[in-house]
């Protein structure tokens, strides 16, 4: 049997990035073969082992034939006698259909050296057409790779439009849509995700909420240049729509609530977080009250991290110090002076409110 490094960890190193994780391939092995060894088989669908040592993933060469609708909807064939430049035809690009043998030989069967050096993104065959998670994986890659001078090939563009156009986007779950995303949101030029997304028609279906949002759009580049992380850059990104809207496009993307809760204080409160001096001591106490920043000061933190860098003319410290004002209130104090509870949230409101002006 013969392992072969492929996929990311060839593509990077060859580009000179850092390379985050390997992907290995087998040939000429047998699923009990790859037990025998030691190895854990993780892959139900398909025959993917993890090194007892490295926990890294090598999969059996395998070839794949769509037998139903969507991402998962694939006949797999893997036995000793599928050979690598079969396992690389089912890749979904050049670039990342590149085998490297444990000498360091490269083996180059579909031009991925080559689209490397002219900086093309460019499908490996037509079937690329068989899994609408790849229109997500190459928008993902052109914003990952933009910063180098990459850009989709034409006919892959147009492959892309073919599979929006198939309604076959719409059987991607919750999940997929999810970890492409978040990882297209931390790379460089997030934009660049989205603008691809748009230019093959994917865009109008899978985001709607993000369509021709320029200005969320700067916004989120902005967040990106100062490398603000992944939960800043969505909540960035969800600048402008209102918090229905927010609410329905992370149920659809399955968002952690931890993106979900700081994108929808954001929608909400970005307007009067921008100018604490139109508002009145009782809406800058609710401002307070509706990010919960007496009992979440950190996410306060990342709200008053978004008004620095999307608003940056806007007076940040005014609110760092209504916040410590609000909380030098002694609360015990006004709970032990015998009143009822709720005379004591009104007190206390009151309190802090004078605090505000
Ligand atoms: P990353 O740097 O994000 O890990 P990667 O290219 O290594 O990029 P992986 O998801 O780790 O991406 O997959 C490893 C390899 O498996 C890819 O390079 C590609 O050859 C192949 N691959 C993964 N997913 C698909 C897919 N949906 N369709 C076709 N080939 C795929
Ligand atoms: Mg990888």
């Amino acid at each position: 049997m013969e392992t072969y490094l492929v996929g990311g960890a060839v593509r990077d190193r060859l580009l000179g990035l850092p390379v985050r994780e390997q992907d290995w391939v087998v040939v000429g092995a047998t699923p009990q073969a790859m037990t025998d060894l030691g190895y854990r088989q993780v892959g139900r669908d398909f025959p993917v082992f993890l090194h007892p040592d490295s926990a890294e993933e090598y999969a059996l060469a395998r070839t794949e034939r769509k037998a139903g609708r969507g991402h998962r909807g694939f006949e797999v064939h893997s036995d000793p006698s599928v050979t690598l430049e079969e396992d690389l035809r089912r890749r979904d690009l050049t670039v990342n259909a590149i085998a490297e043998t444990t000498d360091g030989e490269l083996i180059d069967p579909y031009g991925g050296q080559a689209d490397l050096e002219a900086r093309v993104l460019r499908h490996v065959s037509e079937a690329f057409v068989e899994d609408p998670l790849r229109v997500l994986r190459v928008a993902r890659f052109a914003a990952y790779l933009h910063h180098l001078g990459f850009e989709v090939a034409p006919d892959t563009l147009a492959l892309m439009q073919s599979l929006s156009d198939s309604g076959e986007l719409e059987t991607l779950s919750a999940e997929r849509l999810w970890s492409e995303t978040a990882r297209a949101l931390d790379t460089q030029h997030p934009g660049v995700f989205l603008d691809v997304l748009d230019q093959c028609g994917a865009g109008a279906r899978l985001f709607p909420e993000w369509r021709e949002a320029h200005n969320a759009r700067e916004k989120l580049a902005r967040t990106a240049a100062a490398r603000a992380g992944a939960e800043l850059r969505f909540a960035a990104l969800c600048s402008g729509l209102d918090t229905t809207a927010v609410d329905t496009l992370c149920q659809r993307l399955n968002a952690p609530r931890r993106f979900r809760e700081l994108a929808g204080l954001w929608a909400a409160l970005e307007s009067d977080l921008a100018a604490p001096g139109r508002l009145d001591t009782s809406s800058r106490l609710q401002v307070l009250e509706r990010s919960d920043a007496f009992r979440r000061p950190e996410r306060f933190q990342q709200l008053l991290t978004l008004l620095n860098l999307l608003h940056p003319e806007a007076d940040a410290e005014f609110w760092h110090q209504a916040l410590a004002r609000c909380r030098s209130v002694d609360v015990a104090a006004i709970a032990a002076s015998g009143i009822s509870g709720r005379e004591v949230g009104a007190r206390l409101r009151a309190e802090r409110e004078k605090l505000l002006d």
